[in-house]
């Protein structure tokens, strides 16, 4: 809910990053290397301002988190980003994250996007197409698609890390069914006041959950009630 910094002091995607590490929330050279490699500046509507630390409106009533956030999730998310493993972005907006951990699992992996608003999965893959990331889409190891992202994307699970970009009011259990022993899930929880909770797999099937901080992000709901606001 914080921002780092404000105004237009970074005009380039590699300052923002640097301000994220001077910040202390990019703490790991892999984080830094990947939102380096995905210019953000490729996934934000034109004439706004990409490396500025805040949410922008990406229209649908939806919003592209703002960086620190975006790095926050790609840090809790590290070690089940690794090459070859299966990632789930559920509320994948403008596709940012989605590339991003497409970029971490690599060819051999996995990373899927679910979106509810068919508009944002075309605008998505065409700012996909436009970055680091477009030969995964090409290849088919990156994938976006329409759909309640509630319901997960059981085609590719059981997935090592889960993302959710939008507030449940609970867990969807479906997200936690393809939760893969060992996988983790980063999902804000609440109405008003959200957290960020860690959802960790255990290897027995067990769920350990912890609350990371205070966040601030629109609902995780139907369609229609996000686009009547
Ligand atoms: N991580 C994205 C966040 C976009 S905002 C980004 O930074 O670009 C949250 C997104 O979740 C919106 O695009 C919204 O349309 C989507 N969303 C909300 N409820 C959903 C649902 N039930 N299924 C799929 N997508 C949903």
């Amino acid at each position: 809910m914080e921002q780092y910094w404000s105004g237009n002091a970074v005009n380039q995607n590699k300052g923002m990053v640097e301000n994220l590490q001077r910040y202390g929330i990019i703490q790991s050279r892999k984080v830094a290397e990947v939102m380096e490699t995905i210019d953000r500046g490729l996934f934000v509507p034109n004439g706004t301002p990409p490396y500025v630390d805040s949410p922008i409106p990406i229209g649908y009533n939806a919003t592209i988190s703002a960086p620190h956030m975006h790095a926050t999730c790609l840090q809790l998310l590290e070690e089940n980003l690794q090459p070859g493993m299966h990632a789930l972005d559920v509320g994948s907006g403008t596709g940012y994250l989605t590339a991003c951990f497409a970029m971490m699992v690599g060819p051999q992996g996995r990373a899927v996007g679910v979106e509810h608003i068919p508009e944002l999965v075309s605008s998505s893959t065409e700012n996909i197409q436009k970055s680091a990331a477009a030969s995964l889409l090409k290849d088919g190891s990156l994938s976006v698609h329409s759909g309640d992202g509630r319901q997960g994307w059981p085609e590719f699970a059981p997935y090592d890390a889960i993302h959710v970009g939008a507030a449940a009011k609970e867990i969807p259990q479906p997200l936690i069914d393809q939760l893969k022993p060992g996988g983790r899930m980063v999902i804000p929880v609440g109405v008003l006041f959200q957290d960020l909770q860690v959802v960790d797999k255990n290897s027995d099937g067990s769920i350990s959950i912890r609350t990371e901080t205070s966040v601030r992000y629109v609902p995780l709901t139907s369609k229609e009630a996000q686009l009547q606001g």
